[in-house]
């Protein structure tokens, strides 16, 4: 650690302190103090290609064609997988299909014994999984240790709760097992998203194909030996690796019975069309563009960790991610410089090192997104603020967090999902202008609110169109909490009660 001599420090020739909003001198963490790289060093096996996981074993796409998984932040190669298409969903749904009858039929304890053996490994694995989510997704090691692989095995561990006790789930009526489900997730949580995915399917009595995104496939795949080593039945969980050809193939299969979805809107709403009309049950988990409020009367430190946790957690890629900040016009200054001053401090580099907290864009088509719309809100007039300007690695994809002042609800950046590090920044003077402005969107997934008041805390989120409302704080998610949202970022719940009902026929 470098130490500071202070009289210096106020000159500014270190620029360490810097005047606070309307007081002292803050302390400007991010460059009093140098960090010693804490690189993550536990060597993981990656093999240098994966097969499909189907029937219980490890196979070859049928056409022979692969897809490479690189590392993010490096742009390197980190192995191949199996570029799945019709003849491999076709196999696997086979599959699902002949174990489906078996799987439901056991006892409801056992299948709930094998979940928990599936947490339990994870738990006992998850080092491994949070460097090998970090290599291949690009997201720093503290998030996928702490969030990503903690949660997952939560959700199994819930489910696995929830297997012998769905006749009390759904009081009055004898839950049965939908049968198939094909699954597809996106690239942002790619364990979570298939753990979300997977457990409550599983506690049900279904039986599951899993199609991950083309960019982070693996894993999954390093699930898939957690499923062989906890001896769960052949063929009760399948996954084909591959693009939107594989996806749109399994949405298409005339033998599956339940598709769930959490992607884009675009794709969404594909899906939906495709599925019309055809008696398979749908959820969509899409995309959102979500209102974070802070109100003048909110502990306005602790507003600013939650606008952090809003909009750069992830990289910004996340459906509920707090893109468009409402500020009250009395404090929006105060809360600019100290977001300011914040965002000064976030480390923005190597995803394994230990004191990163942003990390690599996923791949180069979203970096690309990011910078166009970048590139847009400028040609509209709106100036970028972007504070903390250490350098960034050579190679990987990289993107430093950012936000805008003065957008208006016209503005792209108020209307579109960015998916990236990037904040809109709006005013409001009253309750009803902040609650007319967050809900002036076709998306409603997230909000929070940030305020002292109680009784504006429940008139407030009563009020909002979304699906989940945090009170004083932000991304905040638990197993037992249902989640999803509704118009256009899709309709179903994942999580809690509601998100066992779309796993059962009652
Ligand atoms: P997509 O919706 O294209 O991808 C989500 C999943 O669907 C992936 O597994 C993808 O495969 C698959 N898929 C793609 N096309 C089809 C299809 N026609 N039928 C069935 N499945 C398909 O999202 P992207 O990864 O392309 O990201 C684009 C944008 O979507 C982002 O910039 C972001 O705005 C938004 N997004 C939102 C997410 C959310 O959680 N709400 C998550 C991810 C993205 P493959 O990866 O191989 O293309």
């Amino acid at each position: 650690m470098t130490t500071i001599d202070q009289s210096e420090a106020m000159t500014g020739e270190r620029g360490v302190y810097v005047a606070g909003p309307g007081g002292p001198p803050a302390l400007e963490f991010s460059r009093a103090w140098d960090y010693a790289p804490a690189p993550e060093s536990v060597p993981v096996e990656i093999a240098a290609s994966y097969g499909h996981y189907i029937g219980g074993a490890f196979v070859a796409s049928n056409s022979g064609r692969t897809l490479a998984s690189s590392i993010p932040a490096e742009e390197t190669a980190l192995s191949e997988v199996a570029r799945g298409d019709a003849a491999d969903v076709d196999a696997a749904v086979r599959a699902a299909r002949k174990a489906q009858p078996a799987w439901a039929a056991l006892p409801a304890k056992e299948r709930g014994k094998y979940l928990f053996r599936i947490a339990r490994r994870l738990q006992e694995r998850a080092r491994e999984f949070a460097i090998l989510e970090t290599k291949d997704n690009g997201k720093p090691i503290r998030e996928s240790r702490d969030v990503d692989i903690p949660l997952a095995a939560a959700h199994f561990f819930y489910h696995a709760g929830w297997a012998d006790k769905l006749a009390h789930a759904f009081p009055g009526a004898t839950p049965k097992p939908v049968g198939v489900c094909g699954q597809i997730i996106p690239w942002n949580f790619p364990l979570l998203m298939a753990a979300w995915k997977l457990a409550p399917a599983l506690a049900c009595g279904n039986t599951c194909v899993l199609k991950p995104a083309e960019t982070t496939p693996l894993t999954a795949l390093r699930l898939a030996e957690v499923m062989e080593e906890v001896g769960l039945p052949a063929g009760v969980v399948n996954i084909v690796t591959g693009d939107g050809e594989a996806g749109a193939a399994l949405v298409s299969h005339p033998d599956i019975d339940k598709i769930a979805f959490t992607g884009s809107t675009e794709v969404g709403k594909r899906i939906a069309t495709e599925v019309a009309g055809t008696g398979k049950r749908l959820t969509l988990e899409l995309g959102g563009k979500s209102p974070n409020i802070i109100f003048e009367d909110a502990s306005l430190d602790q507003a600013v960790e939650g606008i952090i946790a809003g909009i750069y957690f992830n990289q910004g890629h996340v459906c509920c991610a707090g893109s468009r900040l409402f500020v009250q016009e009395s404090v929006v200054e105060e809360v600019t410089e100290r977001l300011k001053i914040r965002m000064r401090s976030l480390r923005v580099g190597d995803p394994l090192d230990k004191n990163t907290d942003i990390g690599a864009i996923n791949s180069r088509a979203q970096l690309d997104t990011i910078e166009r719309y970048l590139d847009l809100a400028k040609q509209e007039g709106l100036e970028l603020c972007e504070p903390g300007g250490a350098a960034l690695p050579d190679s990987g994809y990289w993107r430093r967090p950012c936000f805008f002042t003065g957008v208006q609800a016209s503005h792209v950046m108020a209307r579109e999902e960015v998916f990236g590090p990037v904040l809109s920044v709006m005013t409001f003077r009253t309750p009803e202008e902040a609650i007319q402005r967050a809900n002036n969107t076709p998306y409603g997934l997230a909000a929070g609110v940030w305020t002292d008041k109680g009784s504006k805390i429940f008139e407030i989120a009563g009020r909002l169109k979304a699906g989940i409302v945090w009170l004083n704080t932000y991304n905040r998610f638990d197993p037992a909490s249902p989640f999803g949202g509704y118009k256009e970022s899709g309709f179903g719940r994942e999580g809690g009660l509601h998100g066992l009902r779309s796993y059962v026929r009652l």
